[in-house]
């Protein structure tokens, strides 16, 4: 059930209607993240629901997934970084107080609205990227190498196994 999303919202409007909004963005749109991917292919994924605190704030519960492709800092190989984080957002309008906010939440302030949705997404995205993108084990090209040259030749072919079964 995943629908393109729209590009602008009214958080407030969303608040108070309880809405929920499912769906998901291209990376490609999410240039300021650009530079530290290896490959801007793919998708955004978010569940966002969005509602009224007990102080009148507008709040957004839910989470963004994605797979990246980053780029290892120690070998410069493209390794896969999988996203997965909690969105726990509660949006200020002029006027209110950024006090007693849960701790499990983060406190942004709205300045114009309609706003940017993709924008907020990569807000999310950015604060949920790896601080250090590295391979657990770097792919060694000493062993790609080796492998190529020391192993034996031995051709197997599948069709040929099926052929003497059927025999
Ligand atoms: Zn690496």
């Amino acid at each position: 059930m995943l629908n393109d999303l729209p590009t602008l919202i009214d958080p407030s409007e969303f608040a108070h209607r309880h809405h929920r909004l499912t769906g998901q963005v291209a990376l490609a749109q999410m240039t300021r993240i650009h530079d530290r991917l290896s490959d801007i292919q793919g998708d955004v994924l978010i569940d966002w629901q969005f509602g009224i605190d007990d102080k009148h704030r507008i709040k957004i519960d839910g989470y963004i997934q994605t797979q990246l492709i980053m780029l290892c800092l120690r070998c410069l190989q493209p390794m896969s970084s999988t996203i997965d984080a909690k969105t726990a957002l509660i949006l200020l309008n002029d006027g209110q107080s950024s006090d007693d906010i849960p701790d499990d939440y983060e406190g942004i302030s709205l300045t114009n609205t309609p706003i940017s949705l993709t924008s907020l997404i990569e807000d999310e995205l950015i604060l949920a990227l790896p601080l250090v993108a590295r391979h657990t084990v770097c792919p060694s090209n000493e062993y790609v190498l080796s492998k190529n040259v020391t192993e034996p030749l031995t051709p197997s072919n599948p069709f040929h196994i099926l052929s003497e079964l059927k025999k």
